[in-house]
């Protein structure tokens, strides 16, 4: 089964572009705020480094989502279309001056911070504008999440986050500062994790870690248990919406929280992934002496995750209804890895036909870069095309 495009109107339009199916996106948020709304003090940030497209953003914002911003640009974005301050957290393992300072001045819900350093100089900066931080601490749970290496994060050897046995002393420290207030607990374990398994190993963290806090006395008044809710890459037109009922459920059932406290998310690559498509044009196909290619005019510099993380995203030729031949569809930029597929059964392909690499949403047009003096990928919408 092939997805339905608009061919005609893509026709008319320079490629490569990425198109955007709104239908799809509001159909996803609205399965979301369905799932939240069943499960009290249950709070929905997006992850806003899945895609900043100031149309996806403004769509998000009328659904009622927070935001979790990673840099100063993502809070300016995020505030550009209209996502109010207080449901803005910033979160990064490297937070400069001038991005804390931003935070400070917008008085931001909370900063998810990752070390003593780091609370020092939120402490500071917040001292000199006379104002309270509200911070949480970011905590690395060591839980492994069964995902690609590269995006797990929740493990001891991962850059992110303050280690489990670091926990008290950080606690400590933050008690004798006067311009932070601890009003949070956040962790992160990975993305694309389909094992709601993994999140419930993260469950039985923060229950214990709970449990000590509260033999000190201290309670928080949320629990972040951040994103990393996967989506199907093999099968974006039978499973369009991620599994949400399972992973809010799962979260409902195995984490225990307090009396008042929220428990809150921050998912990415769930809310926007599928409604995403790189659309490519066929250049020329080339029969090499063992296989043939599909060159087309899209390179990692639009779509990195391929070349980046190995991923697979479904490829389909939506111009041709000729049988199929199998391909490796290829870029045009002078690097081997510039690879979209290898070995994909595509219909008959000839110059010029569209062909469409699937469930590009998340970590696509964000992360598409300049190399070879290449121009970035537009975004066009459903809404733009009718
Ligand atoms: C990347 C990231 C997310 C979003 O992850 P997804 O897998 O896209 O849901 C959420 N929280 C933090 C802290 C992140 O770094």
């Amino acid at each position: 089964m092939k997805g339905t495009f608009p061919v005609e109107r893509f026709a008319t339009i320079r490629t490569p572009f990425y198109y955007y199916d709104m239908e799809l996106l509001r159909a996803t948020l609205q399965a979301i705020c369905k799932e939240v709304r069943q499960h009290q003090g249950f709070v929905v940030h997006y992850a806003v480094k899945a895609n900043a497209n100031a149309k996806l953003l403004h769509t998000i914002r009328l659904a009622g989502m927070g935001a979790d911003c990673v840099s100063g640009g993502e809070i300016e974005a995020s505030l550009q279309v209209g996502f109010p301050p207080e449901k803005i957290v910033f979160a990064g393992v490297g937070k400069s001056d001038w991005e804390i300072n931003l935070g400070l001045d917008h008085d931001i819900f909370c900063f998810n911070v990752e070390s003593i350093p780091e609370l020092q100089v939120i402490d500071q900066l917040a001292r000199a504008k006379s104002k309270t931080a509200r911070v949480a601490l970011r905590l690395n749970p060591n839980v492994g999440a069964h995902t690609h290496a590269n995006i797990t994060t929740g493990l001891a050897e991962n850059k992110f986050g303050i280690a489990l046995r670091d926990m008290d002393n950080v606690i400590n420290e933050v008690s004798k500062m006067k311009n932070v207030s601890l009003v949070g607990l956040h962790f992160h374990i990975g993305s694309q994790i389909l094992d709601m398994g993994d999140f419930q190993a993260l469950c039985n963290r923060i229950n214990d870690l709970q449990l000590q806090l509260e033999r000190r006395h201290i309670r928080v008044e949320h629990i972040n248990v951040g994103g990393g809710l996967g989506i199907d890459y093999q099968h974006p037109n039978r499973v369009p919406l991620p599994d949400f009922k399972s992973y809010f459920d799962t979260y409902a059932r195995q984490l225990k929280l307090r009396p008042g406290q929220t428990l809150h998310f921050e998912l990415g690559r769930a809310v926007v992934a599928q409604c995403g498509t790189l659309i490519t044009r066929t250049l020329y196909i080339k029969k090499g002496a063992t296989k043939q290619f599909c060159i087309v005019d899209a390179g990692f510099t639009d779509l990195i995750r391929p070349a980046l993380y190995q991923a697979y995203h479904k490829i389909e030729n939506i111009s041709s209804n000729l049988p199929e031949e199998t391909y490796d569809v290829v870029g045009p930029i002078c690097e081997s890895t510039d690879v979209f597929g290898k070995q994909v059964d595509l219909n008959g392909t000839r110059r010029g036909d569209l062909i469409a690499i699937r469930s590009a949403g998340a970590y696509g047009e964000i992360m598409a870069s300049q190399y070879n003096c290449r121009p970035l990928p537009v975004g066009y919408t459903s809404d733009e095309m009718t």
